[in-house]
């Protein structure tokens, strides 16, 4: 319990979920967890393919694509894994920042991830040199491609869909921008290239993980349609716009 609400409706202190930037910062951390969880789960199923998919082109289609994802999966998660952490605390105030709540070891906890998967920087190496540059962007392009094709299916939905859309199609261009860029640098510029890997990963990762959550949007429009689980469906819906 802690202050009155912003609405005026009442003067007491009401439940902090009742404050506009506490629901920020929760719709924030389950927007990034989600993106995140989504963004492995494709991966997962891209290494699959490349096992299993019925032709040669498909199989190592899908393989380069999971190695294209790969370090987003790490450096990524990881990094919003603290961030997501990190709002925890906040969310709590001086209850998260000593011990009582757990929020504090969550945070600690998390703060190691980024390194122990090799550290964000290496992911980012390999995210630019042997993921984007070394067969000159044709997975990122493919990426590309796929994206935009998610971004027409939305162009044909409801309003909020509508509005992913525009956002999603912004993102992957300035993805685009970052890949034709890195692209067109010589040799003696790739220590600009490495050096701004890691924000390259974060941008693609952040692509990535929303474009998922716009995909999940649309299921879930449609599940919503034929009346399946709707706050289920709803909640899906709201947290698409996040990323
Ligand atoms: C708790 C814990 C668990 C771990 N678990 C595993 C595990 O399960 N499997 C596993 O393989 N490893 C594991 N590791 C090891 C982990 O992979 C290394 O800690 C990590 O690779 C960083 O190496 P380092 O700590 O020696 O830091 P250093 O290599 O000394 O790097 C220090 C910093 O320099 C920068 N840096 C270093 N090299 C480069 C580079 N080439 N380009 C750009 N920047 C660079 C980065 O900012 C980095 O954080 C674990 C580590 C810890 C602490």
């Amino acid at each position: 319990m802690q202050s009155a609400p912003v609405d005026g409706s009442t003067r007491e202190a009401v439940t902090i979920i009742h404050h506009p930037d506490v629901r920020r910062m929760l719709m924030r951390m389950r927007g990034l967890t989600e993106g995140a969880r989504a963004m492995a789960t494709y991966a997962a199923g891209c290494q699959d393919m490349a096992r299993h998919a019925p032709s040669e082109s498909e199989r190592r289609d899908a393989k380069a694509m999971s190695e294209f994802l790969t370090p987003l999966v790490k450096g990524f998660s990881t990094e919003n894994g603290v961030e997501v952490a990190s709002l925890g605390v906040q969310v709590h105030g001086g209850m998260g920042f000593i011990e009582e709540t757990g929020a504090a070891q969550h945070y600690r906890d998390a703060r190691i991830l980024p390194i122990y998967e090799g550290t964000t920087a290496i992911q980012a190496n390999d995210l630019v040199g042997r993921k984007t540059l070394r067969d000159g962007g044709a997975t990122a392009r493919r990426l590309s491609g796929l994206i935009a094709q998610t971004e027409q299916q939305l162009l044909q939905g409801s309003d909020q869909a509508k509005a992913v859309a525009t956002r999603l199609r912004a993102a992957r261009e300035a993805f685009d921008d970052v890949v034709s860029h890195l692209l067109s640098l010589d040799k003696s510029e790739m220590p600009e290239a490495f050096g701004t890997g890691v924000p390259y990963l974060m941008l693609a990762g952040n692509l990535v993980s929303g474009w998922q959550l716009a995909r999940s949007l649309l299921v879930a429009d449609a599940a919503l349609a034929r009346g399946e689980d709707p706050e289920f469906m709803a909640a899906k819906i709201a947290t698409a716009p996040v990323l």
